[in-house]
């Protein structure tokens, strides 16, 4: 069974065609610049092929991936009826979304009623569904919902300690996301382990462009540091982050800015580029900071300092922990961040070999056979997951 996997921002579309008989990946890649003129890189195990074509919109660049998956020389399926389901990933489903769900009509409109939680992301998710409802209207389409996964955390971990009458009128809480990815590597950490998932405590985190943090006990996610928004939590590569509140109207006033204004400042030009000046990606921020740059510097031990935090009051919220786990692009690949991370919680039983830290992009335990808690570092796979989600709901109909 081949699954097409979609994930749709506003001005990209990123695909995966699965095939999920043996979890394989048979083609990906990213159309960008929708609306504004159009690239397209397709890559199968033949190679990458750049496309440049206008894309007015989602439905446009839908067109252009199906032709390519069909490609005689770039494609790998000889039909449109090979695909057998699409699994979209869509970032907020609120309050009424606690697990995957086939999309219908009513579905459609339930991911609308909550998208004034999450305008930047459900829109464009709710335009790549529609595109592929245009293209191939009898191939059944599944949304996987990246708030899903925490609709499990106690209201003592998703309420906010403001007026309980904002929580009951406008769903003001805390939501968190990246739940696939913390489902799929706190699932993987059980494997590794050899014990089940229900059984474990677990702190997994997910430390990407974006980043997150979450409590999973017994399977469960119990608690994460993203909130109402992805603006919460950790600081990340130009997100602030946990904030006094207070700041913003500080801000807005003191440098004339509006409500939105200050908020895009928190969300694209804070976080690791607003603190160093030099760049959010953690590569050009260890070099500076080797070459001696101060900022750069500064920018990485609150990073590691603010991973830390979370994970010593995740330790707490659980009682215990068994593993902590690293994952996405820094958690995979910087060794120097890990360690830095991993030095503040010596007492808590984390020991790292440095041997096995230095390894990368596979899964593995990096932990001293001594370490009481277990370090991991654990691949992501979003795709897998929504694929996986998709075919499972397939199934049971
Ligand atoms: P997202 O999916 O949120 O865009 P990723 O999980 O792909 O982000 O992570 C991207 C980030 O991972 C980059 O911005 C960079 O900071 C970091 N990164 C990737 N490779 C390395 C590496 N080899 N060493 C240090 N950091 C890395």
């Amino acid at each position: 069974m081949k699954v097409l996997v979609i994930n749709a921002g506003s001005s990209s579309l990123k695909y995966q065609l699965l095939e999920m008989t043996n979890e394989s990946v048979l083609a990906k890649g990213i159309c960008e610049r929708i609306g504004i003129d159009g690239k397209l890189v397709h890559e199968t195990e033949k190679g990458k092929h750049t496309t440049e074509s206008p894309m007015p919109d989602h439905a446009a660049a839908m067109a252009l991936v199906i032709d390519t998956l069909l490609d005689t020389n770039h494609g790998v399926i000889a039909s449109k009826d090979e695909i057998k389901a699409i699994g979209h990933r869509v970032v907020h489903g609120g309050e009424t979304f606690t697990a995957s769900a086939l999309i219908n009509d009513e579905i459609e409109a339930a991911i609308e009623a909550v998208s004034d939680l999450a305008p930047l992301h459900n829109p464009p998710n709710l335009t790549g569904i529609r595109a592929c409802k245009q293209h191939m209207p009898t191939v059944p389409q599944v949304a996987v919902f990246d708030t899903a996964f925490h609709q499990t955390m106690p209201p003592r971990a998703f309420l906010y300690a403001i007026e309980n009458e904002l929580y009951d009128k406008h769903k003001i809480r805390k939501y968190g996301f990246h739940g696939t990815s913390h489902k799929y590597v706190s699932q993987q950490a059980a494997e590794l382990l050899g014990k089940p998932a229900a059984s474990l405590k677990v702190i997994t985190c997910h430390l990407g462009n974006g980043a997150s943090i979450c409590a999973v006990d017994g399977g469960k996610s119990v608690d994460t540091s993203m909130g109402l928004t992805p603006l919460e939590g950790l600081a990340m590569g130009t997100r602030s982050g946990d904030l006094d509140p207070a700041v913003i109207p500080f801000i807005m006033e003191k440098e004339n800015l509006t409500a939105a204004q200050v908020i895009d400042v928190l969300n694209k030009k804070s976080g690791m580029l607003g603190l160093s000046g030099v760049s959010s990606d953690f590569r050009d921020l260890d070099a500076a900071a080797k070459e001696g740059n101060k900022l750069a510097q500064n920018a990485l031990d609150v990073f590691a300092y603010r991973v830390a935090g979370y994970v010593g009051r995740y330790a707490a919220g659980m009682n215990g922990v068994d593993a902590i786990v690293f994952t996405a692009g820094i958690g995979e690949n910087d060794t120097g961040i890990r360690e830095k991370i991993c030095a503040y919680l010596t007492w808590m039983g984390v020991e790292i070999d440095p041997a096995l830290n230095a390894k990368r992009g596979q899964m593995l335990d990096v932990s001293t056979a001594a370490a009481k808690v277990r370090v991991l570092v654990i691949p992501t796979n979003e795709e897998l997951v929504i694929a996986r989600d998709t075919k499972n709901i397939l199934g049971n109909i």
